[in-house]
């Protein structure tokens, strides 16, 4: 194999010079930027997760209303400035800012990183199980004095 730029026999890497891939040498690879060894081309093989119980529960969490203003007092509850929140869920301070003003939405992951370090709930169950359990037989008022009688 012969550099791509000058030529000589050499062990050749591949790198990225001025744009362009090329197969150089090592004293010519200075000229570009050295690219990993090419992956094999097969494409890498996709997990297939079954649904787990977890990820069905997750279809079912919504946030609050007014999370984000939940989590801004929240914070400042604790004495945390938005850099210190940040810092500890791993987000830009921008981030935190815009995730307070409710511009952005943030991920489940986040959510839950939020909820753990503020002490506080921002999920809300929607739909599926639980609340259909809750529906199947509402307590009206006779069924509370009934099962007060009984208990005497
Ligand atoms: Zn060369």
């Amino acid at each position: 194999m012969k550099c791509e730029i000058c030529g000589k026999e050499a062990k050749l890497r591949r790198a990225l010079v001025e744009g362009v891939e090329m197969m150089v040498c090592y004293e010519c690879s200075k000229y570009g930027i050295i690219l990993p060894d090419k992956k094999p081309v097969t494409k890498p093989k996709r997990k297939i997760v079954p649904y787990s119980r977890d990820v069905f529960e997750e279809m079912n969490k919504e946030l609050v209303p007014d999370w984000g203003k939940k989590i801004k007092m929240a914070r400042e509850a604790k004495g945390m400035t938005r850099e210190e929140l940040g810092a500890k869920i791993g987000e830009k301070t921008t981030t935190i800012a815009k995730i307070e003003n409710e511009e952005l939405r943030p991920t489940d992951e986040t959510v839950k990183k939020i909820e753990k370090v503020l002490e506080i709930k921002l999920f809300q169950e929607i739909g599926g199980v639980h609340l259909k359990k809750k529906s199947i037989k509402p307590l009206t008022i006779g069924d509370l004095i009934k099962n007060d009688r009984k208990s005497y």
